[in-house]
C-alpha cells in the first residue's frame, strides 16, 4: 500500500503542493511546505474528532457524578492518589476540548 498523497495549499506562501500527510500526536494532518518550509495543518479526520467528542462527553459525565464537592473533598483530603487521579480526569477532559476547539477554528478557515 503506497501513502496516499494530498494536494494542499500553504498557509504563508500560498504554494500549492501535493505531500503525504503526517499526522501531530493530536491527530491533526500537518504538512511542509517544500517551497517556504512552513507547515500548515489541517483539520481531525472524522474518527478523531468523534473520539474526541466521545472522551469530552464521558469525563463531564464523571466530573457531573463527582461534583464540585467531591473536587472539593479530594483537595481537602491530601491524598497524593486522589490527586492523581482528578489530574487524570482533569487531562482526559482538556485535552479532547482543545483538540476540538483547534478542529473547528482549523475547519472554519478550511471553508473561508
Ligand atoms: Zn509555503
Amino acid at each position: 500500500m503506497g501513502k496516499t498523497m494530498r494536494d494542499v495549499k500553504c498557509d504563508s506562501c500560498k504554494e500549492s503542493f501535493s505531500a503525504v500527510p503526517k499526522y501531530t500526536f493530536l491527530g491533526f494532518i500537518k504538512f511542509k511546505c517544500p517551497k517556504c518550509n512552513s507547515k500548515s495543518f489541517y483539520p481531525l479526520s472524522k474518527g478523531y474528532r468523534v473520539t474526541y467528542w466521545i472522551i469530552a462527553i464521558i469525563v463531564s459525565l464523571k466530573f457531573k457524578e463527582i461534583g464540585l464537592l467531591g473536587i472539593e473533598s479530594v483537595l481537602n483530603s491530601g491524598s497524593a492518589m486522589a490527586y492523581q487521579e482528578l489530574a487524570i480526569i482533569f487531562l482526559l477532559f482538556f485535552i479532547p476540548v482543545y483538540a476540538l476547539i483547534k478542529d473547528s477554528i482549523l475547519r472554519k478557515k478550511a471553508t473561508a
